[in-house]
């Protein structure tokens, strides 16, 4: 059997790091690991192949060389889908296709030859028997609350993949959330009970990517990864360490979790200790009333900002997302969001507007109240809404814009960095590993933001500032105005294009 596997299209987003990956020489930030997970799960006598086209053309004599092609998307990925969809007709190939957006809208595909749904470890042996079996069924679902043990995931077949096009790599250690935000698919895809990997597991990844020549960054892709912090404090980060330490620590390591991560401070050190860099936090408002609506009860009654603070102290980055367009938002909502932001000195603050996802509680409740308008783009920085706002939608889309480009002028975002910087305890006696690639993102930012940007001054600012007051976040600096170049060219763009609503929302108030 011949199987091409391919990840569809990415449109151009807030993480698609466009304008950023051309000072590195990459194609993609990310690779796509659910592909690589099922690859690991086909035959081993089958014939794999893979194109991910964030990467690669995808070719007609690819499609034509496959028996069937295998297609994991994400929501935000479906107008690729559609072309590969139609690509696969013309050439009549048969297609087999999963991953979170065909698991949650699997109705919008039914010319997909077989929807193998939920997590593949439990819906894809089932097709396999089938297929084996001559007897292959349109549809495979999971149960209700069936959840696989992650100890049936076998390693991802990292051979598939032309390593050096990405960023960073990706790993997963646990999926599932213990928390229950109203606007997020992450406990309906994969529940509140969150489920991990063992260490030797993760060890046995680990390797994998090293003896396949990886170095560099490894993005732990869990929606929650303190979900189950014994494990990970007893067992996941010691093992890390270990082997980690024996290799001279080759990678570095940057995540998602919880604002409660605050909260444990010998977490916090291992997590440093360990090589993780960063961390992306859901920090969502800093308005109370709209914490409470949205039911993202860990971020109430606590001093965000201080929480903040406390975690970039300890060394580590954070990344965090904001979202505007919550029904309890007052008119002040956007300069309550810009002056948190700026005092936080969170560099990378993805704001996006809140967007109901097909299966959430928001898109029940939202769905009860006659607001849902059509299916989300799964963007949420993309200007677009699919509900009913409160605030009159002019309004919402007038503010959003204003805070995405304030924060992104230079003025604003060279002072966050600044503030950042200031508070943030790079931590003492890594090694930093030089790369080549380090060396001409270095060059090029030069020239192309030293030299050639209109708004240099600021370029040279940080970069003087950090050399005389922090030497040892120069590098770091120097990471940032590349983000910072992306960010401004991504929502200046983004601004000046015509908001193309989904639906139509009503532009007065509901
Ligand atoms: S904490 Fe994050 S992953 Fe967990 S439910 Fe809330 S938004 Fe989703």
């Amino acid at each position: 059997m011949k199987i091409l596997l391919v990840y569809p299209r990415f449109p151009e987003t807030f993480w698609s790091f466009k304008h950023a990956l051309r000072f590195i020489n990459k194609k993609a930030a990310h690779p796509p690991l659910g592909l690589l997970t099922v690859a690991g799960l086909l035959p081993t006598d089958w014939e794999l192949r893979l194109v991910d086209e964030n990467v690669t053309p995808l070719e007609d004599a690819d499609l034509r060389w496959a028996d069937y092609v295998f297609i994991s998307a994400m929501a935000v990925q479906k107008e690729g889908v559609r072309e590969l969809i139609t690509r696969c007709r013309g050439l009549e190939k048969k297609m087999v296709a999963g991953g979170p957006l065909f698991s949650v809208s699997w109705e919008e595909y039914p010319e997909i030859d077989h929807l193998v749904l939920g997590e593949a470890e439990l819906t894809l042996p089932r097709f396999l028997a089938d297929l084996a079996a001559g007897c292959p069924q349109h549809r495979y679902s999971p149960g209700p609350d069936e959840w696989p043990d992650l100890s049936t995931t076998p390693l991802p077949r990292w051979d598939l993949l032309a390593i050096q096009k990405y960023n960073a790599m990706s790993l997963q250690y646990s999926r599932g959330c213990p928390f229950d935000c109203e606007f997020c698919d992450i406990t309906l895809l994969y529940g509140q009970k969150p489920r991990t990997k063992s260490k030797e597991q993760i060890i046995a990844e680990l390797d994998h990517l090293y003896r396949h020549g990886w170095r560099g960054g490894v993005f732990m892709v869990d929606d929650n990864f303190i979900g189950n912090k014994k494990a990970l404090k007893e067992e996941i980060l010691p093992a890390m360490e270990d082997w980690l330490a024996q290799r001279g620590y080759p990678f570095t390591f940057n995540t998602q979790a919880s604002i409660n991560l605050a909260d444990d401070d010998e977490l916090l050190a291992d997590l440093v200790r360990v090589g993780f860099e960063s961390v992306f936090i859901g920090i969502e408002t800093p308005h109370e009333g709209s914490l409470t609506e949205c039911g993202k009860l860990q971020n109430k009654n606590r001093d965000l900002l201080a929480a903040v603070k406390k975690i970039q102290r300890h060394g580590l980055q954070v990344q965090g997302g904001f979202i505007l367009g919550f029904d309890h938002d007052p008119p002040t909502i956007f300069e309550r969001q810009i002056d948190f932001i700026q005092q936080s000195g969170i560099v990378t603050a993805m704001v996006g507007l809140l967007n109901v996802l097909k299966g959430t509680k928001l898109y029940q409740r939202m769905e009860r109240e006659g607001r849902i308008l059509a299916e989300s783009s799964g963007d949420n920085t993309g200007q677009q809404i699919n509900y009913q706002p409160k605030m009159p939608w002019e309004k919402l889309l007038a503010g959003y814009k204003r805070v995405t480009t304030t924060l992104y002028t230079p003025k604003y975002f060279y002072r966050r960095v600044i503030a950042f910087l200031q508070e943030y305890n790079p931590p003492a006696g890594r090694k930093i590993h030089a790369r080549l690639e380090h060396g001409i993102a270095f060059v090029k930012a030069l020239f192309w933001l030293g030299i050639w940007d209109k708004d240099r001054l600021y370029f040279w600012r940080l970069l003087g500032w950090s050399l005389l007051k922090k030497p040892r976040t120069f590098p770091l600096a120097v990471a940032y105005t590349i983000y910072g170049f992306h960010f401004r060219k991504f929502f200046l763009e983004q601004a000046e294009s015509a908001p193309a609503p989904l639906g139509s929302p009503d532009p007065s108030t509901v």
